[in-house]
């Protein structure tokens, strides 16, 4: 059955930044279809927690400070001395802060960076060895449409800049290692309920911008974008490496 693609059962997956939002609803969507899940950040959740074990999720806890240098090395070491395996990596955590340019600091930007990309490399870099060893595996990076447009009324020159630099490393990655039984995607979502996107949706003079940009009229729910994560991340996209998808009720038609 073209279903069971979608299973993964026996398989363990790592969500960073799964204890809310987007990450939590991915690990939800990948535990349901059967794989152990491995979620992290910095601040454990027992309300993520139990969502997940509600859902019949195994699910399981990792602390990581992302902005931390050796963060992504220990995130999967910690994860494979518990599994012993990791078929799928999620780079989900992410930090968004606005600010105009000509008043950006260096330690902000640097912030951005080392969350939002430097992170992100480390951490598919840890996952590649024990990939290899494994004779394949998935990675699923979370970029954002702010890769591709520049999207107003706010101003988030870091922002884009670093979610541009993820989905170039997916593509490139991608590349690298596809004769290894290794594929990278990306998913670019765009406006989705989360804390992050709270506060603008809560701006009236940002938030009627971002409706009327969107051709759906609405944001989005970390569900629309966890069903095409499962997708990604299963044997149902078997063919597919190095694709960015665009989740944004089509603000990027225009
Ligand atoms: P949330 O702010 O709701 O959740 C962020 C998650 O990342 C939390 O689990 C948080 O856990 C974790 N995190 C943040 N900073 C760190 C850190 N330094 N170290 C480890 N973990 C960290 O974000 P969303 O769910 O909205 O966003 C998830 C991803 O989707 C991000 O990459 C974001 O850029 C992207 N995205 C979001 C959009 C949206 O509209 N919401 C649109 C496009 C892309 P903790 O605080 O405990 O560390």
């Amino acid at each position: 059955m073209i279903f069971d693609r979608f299973r993964l059962n026996g398989q363990v997956a790592l969500v960073t930044g799964g204890t809310r939002g987007i990450g939590l609803a991915i690990a939800e969507a990948l535990g349901e279809a059967g794989a152990k899940i491995y979620i992290s950040g910095r601040t454990r959740s027992g309300a993520a927690e139990d969502r997940l074990a509600k859902a019949g999720v195994d699910c399981d806890f990792v602390a990581a400070d992302m902005m931390k240098d050796n963060a992504a090395d220990a995130l999967v070491a910690e994860t494979l001395s518990r599994a012993g395996r990791l078929d799928i990596l999620v780079n989900n955590a992410g930090i968004a802060i606005h600010g105009d340019s000509g008043e950006f600091s260096d330690a902000i930007w640097r912030e951005i960076m080392t969350v939002n990309v430097d992170a992100v490399f480390r951490t598919c870099r840890a996952a590649l060895a024990p990939m290899r060893r494994q004779g394949g595996g998935v990675i699923l990076n979370i970029g954002s449409i702010s890769g591709i447009v520049s999207n107003i009324p706010q101003n988030q020159v870091a922002y884009n800049t670093s979610k541009a630099a993820v989905h170039m490393m997916t593509k490139s990655l991608a590349s690298e290692v596809a004769a290894e039984n290794i594929r990278v995607n990306a998913i670019a979502p765009g406006y989705i309920e989360t804390d992050m996107s709270r506060g603008g949706i809560a701006n009236p003079d940002w938030f009627p911008t971002w409706r009327s940009m969107t051709p759906m009229g609405r944001v989005g729910q970390p569900e629309e974008v966890a069903a095409a994560a499962l997708f990604l991340c299963s044997a149902a996209a078997s063919y597919v490496t190095g694709e960015v998808l665009v989740i944004d009720g089509g603000y990027t038609t225009r």
